[in-house]
């Protein structure tokens, strides 16, 4: 299976993601991880992303299409994969349709899971994820053991662009580039909606309802 999830900063594509891999025996394809992972390492490319990440400004297609490619192309991804944060462009979703179709592959459900602009913000000003294994949690309403630590034991950080200031940047980049992609797939009649708002159990019982 071959589902996107979709929705703005803060929706929760990543937590539910990470829920779903476990459920669906199929990896997370996160771009945001990826270029969070090239910019620790501290590469040339890792610096690129990072000048257009702490702005909230989308990375250019030119820099993420290979990226993606790479990724999509490895041996865990070819039964499926869950793209979390991947298409955000046009040029994007044409890509990933010209990938999976080349391996006889389909996009086959788009789950959008819708939050309002408060409520997003809210959540990301309030959210933490381990620098070890990636667990994210708010510091509200799924908190970790302590402030600063993980159960893995790792140290919880807050990430750069997670401010209230970049998150607003964020939402203008989503409501410009990214949210006129639900009408691309809405064409090919695979997007499902699911209320964003709930406890995490909650919210995947209802990504697994609309999958069926
Ligand atoms: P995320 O972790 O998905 O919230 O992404 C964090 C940031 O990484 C975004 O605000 C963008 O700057 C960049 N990014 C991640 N995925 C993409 C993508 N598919 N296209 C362009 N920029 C991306």
């Amino acid at each position: 299976m071959d589902l996107i999830l979709f929705g703005p900063p803060g929706a929760g594509k990543g937590t539910q993601a990470k829920r779903l891999v476990d459920i669906l025996q199929i990896p997370q394809i996160s771009t945001g991880d990826m270029m969070r992972a090239e910019r620790a390492a501290g590469s040339e490319l890792g610096k690129q992303f990072d000048d257009y990440m702490s702005k909230g400004l989308l990375v250019p297609d030119s820099l993420v299409l290979e990226l993606f490619r790479q990724r999509l192309a490895a041996e865990d991804a070819k039964n499926g994969a869950i793209f979390d944060g991947y298409p955000r462009t046009v040029a994007q979703a044409e890509a990933l349709d010209g990938l999976l179709s080349e391996a006889g592959r389909q996009v086959d459900s788009v789950v959008s899971i819708e939050v309002q602009l408060d409520e997003m913000i809210e959540r990301i000003i309030h959210r933490r994820s381990c620098q070890s294994c990636g667990q994210i949690f708010h510091l509200r309403y799924n908190p970790p053991p302590s402030q600063d630590r993980c159960e893995c034991g790792g140290q919880l950080v807050q990430r750069k662009d997670d401010t209230e200031e970049v998150v607003r940047k964020r939402y203008d980049e989503y409501l410009e580039k990214t949210a006129p992609l639900l009408d691309f797939y809405q064409k090919a009649g695979v997007v499902k909606a699911v209320d964003g708002v709930g406890s995490l159990d909650e919210i995947t019982e209802r990504i697994r309802g609309v999958l069926g």
